[in-house]
């Protein structure tokens, strides 16, 4: 017990992002990719608008459906977002730093596309997924995926959506590097 007071103390701060590979999520293998020249300039918000899930198992499972969603019925050639992430703090990889990504229109080549696995309308996702996210972020500038100067903002900002859904939308607004005009 007191052990593990210590570990929670002492290396949460620390922990590392995990990244959970389409292999390990179980997806498909896209169809094709069109690749992505980075670093790119902005960073968009989504959230998935489908439950919420807060475990490796049941995170894997709304990707899988989403995944299949955008390919079976939208008949696009992977799942649409780079990147999803879940309020179990894990980041799933979609189409990943590589490949231009289908989810906001105009964007797409010049972005990374981050989705919130849930509906965040009303409240705002957990503090795991939250910092996963502003870990995601800083791996992407530290990697040169990601300009220096980005800009952060919500899909809504592109198109009439409602997505990242207004809690979220608020929460993002107070990042690094959101800007409010595009
Ligand atoms: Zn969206």
């Amino acid at each position: 017990m007191i052990f593990m007071i210590f570990l929670s103390v002492f290396f949460l701060p620390f922990a590392h992002l995990e990244t959970i590979l389409r292999e390990d999520w179980g997806g498909e293998y896209p169809a094709r990719r069109a690749p992505m020249t980075t670093p790119v300039q902005y960073f968009v918000i989504h959230h998935t608008a489908t439950g919420r899930c807060f475990n490796r198992r049941a995170c894997s499972k709304i990707v899988r459906t989403i995944q299949n969603y955008h390919m079976k019925h939208r008949g696009w050639s992977d799942i649409g977002y780079n990147f999803l992430v879940g309020e179990d703090g894990n980041v799933y990889e979609g189409r990943g730093w590589r490949t231009v990504g289908a989810h906001a229109p105009g964007y797409n080549s010049k972005s990374i596309g981050l989705s919130f696995i849930g509906n965040f309308s009303s409240k705002k996702p957990n503090q795991k997924a939250l910092t996963a996210a502003k870990e995601l972020i800083r791996y992407a500038i530290n990697h040169n995926k990601l300009k220096m100067n980005y800009k952060l903002i919500g899909h809504r900002q592109t198109k009439m959506t409602d997505c990242p859904g207004t809690a979220l939308y608020k929460e993002i607004s107070t990042w690094p590097n959101w800007v409010k005009r595009l």
